[in-house]
């Protein structure tokens, strides 16, 4: 397959911000909403800059036009017959060829399977950077430059780097860190039909069997109470007690990422760096010490419990109710109080 570089040299020929966005079975995913309301937040602080959204597909004006509630200035949908499903050379060649003609400054995809399988092919055909997993970004004021934060080192260090020499300045962003645009009734901004120049020779794979796998969906990042549970509970069938309290406080059921290698439960439960980040209203950790890394994703939650029977566990230090004690019998105990407090 073709490399291609782009000419690098004149900085200044790159312009707005866009955000790559999503579609799963055609919706749009949040997290292109939190990216255009990061873009929004970015924009504020770079003159003259346009925020625009590239969606792609076969048949996706109709989630362009949605896309305009959001209050960004252009959404550009491209379309071909070759797009209808997802495959990674013509998403690669069809976005590659439009920021090459287009020259946009900065470039945001969500952390998704997706993104992260084009992302960084798109970064490396234009010759330019790409940090990925990104928890925050910010305008440098003296240069107008993206820093672009993310967590490192295992979860101990934060670190923000710069792509100072070529362009565009590219980064992938977590679902659920980034606080969501607001949707407005009035519809403002335009949209344009892109159409890529894609063959079938531009693509090395041949699609044989698309099999959808029958999986409960998880929905941990828009969650408003989550109950994990971690390597304190010793064994699978601990989960049946998490998804109990889950259940009766109509929440979400998450995990620390023991037992996600332990095979306890699904990797789609784990919240945590390498996992998903939640804020919901209540969370729960049930047998979870609190590493750094689970807390990487779950400190936003406005309010966190904490059962475990080691009173020095270290999220005993983030939590705002904790509770020492043997989930086997704390959990039953909660339960039952919900419930009998449902009855009247
Ligand atoms: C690069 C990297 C990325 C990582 N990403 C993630 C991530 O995304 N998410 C994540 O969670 N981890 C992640 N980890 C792993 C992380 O460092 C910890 O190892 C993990 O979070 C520990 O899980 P845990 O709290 O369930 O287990 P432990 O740390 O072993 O804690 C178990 C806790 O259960 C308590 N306990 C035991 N029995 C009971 C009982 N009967 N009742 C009550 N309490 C009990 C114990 O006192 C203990 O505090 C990552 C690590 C690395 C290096």
């Amino acid at each position: 397959m073709k490399s291609v570089k782009v000419n690098q040299n004149n900085l200044n020929d790159y312009s707005d911000i866009w955000v790559i966005g999503e579609l799963n079975d055609g919706k749009i995913h949040p997290v292109t909403v939190e990216l255009i309301g990061k873009g929004k937040e970015l924009i504020n602080n770079l003159t003259g800059k346009k925020l625009n959204v590239i969606i792609i597909g076969y048949g996706v004006q109709n989630s362009a036009e949605k896309l305009l509630h959001y209050g960004v200035d252009k959404v550009l949908y491209v379309e071909h017959n070759l797009l209808k499903s997802f495959n990674t050379d013509y998403y690669v060649k069809a976005i590659t060829d439009l920021i090459e003609d287009r020259k946009p400054e900065i470039v945001m995809m969500g952390s998704t399977y997706t993104m992260k399988d084009i992302g960084p092919r798109i970064a490396a055909r234009l010759g330019t950077g790409l940090i990925s997993d990104c928890t925050e970004l910010e305008i440098d004021s003296s240069d107008g430059k993206l820093i672009q934060t993310k967590v490192s080192f295992g979860g101990n260090l934060l670190s923000s780097a710069i792509c100072p020499n070529n362009r565009p300045q590219m980064v992938t962003v977590k679902p659920g860190v980034m606080n969501k645009a607001e949707r407005s009734e009035e519809a403002s901004g335009k949209i344009e039909l892109v159409i890529p120049k894609l063959s079938e020779n531009d693509t090395r794979l041949n699609l044989i069997l698309k099999e959808v796998l029958e999986k409960k969906q998880v929905n941990l990042d828009k969650a408003k109470i989550v109950v994990s549970g971690g390597r304190g509970l010793k064994e699978a069938a601990g989960f049946d007690l998490i998804r109990e309290l889950a259940e009766v406080l109509n929440g979400e059921v998450g995990a620390s990422r023991v037992p996600i290698e332990a095979g306890w439960i699904d990797s789609s439960h784990q919240v945590g760096q390498t996992g998903v980040t939640v804020k919901p209203d209540l969370y729960i950790a049930c047998g979870i010490s609190g590493a750094i890394q689970h807390q990487a994703g779950m400190y936003q939650s406005k309010y966190i419990v904490a059962i475990n029977k080691d009173p020095n566990a270290p999220i005993f230090k983030i939590c705002d109710y904790g509770i020492v004690g043997d989930l086997y019998e704390v959990i039953p105990q909660l339960i039952e109080s919900i419930k009998e407090k449902r009855m009247f």
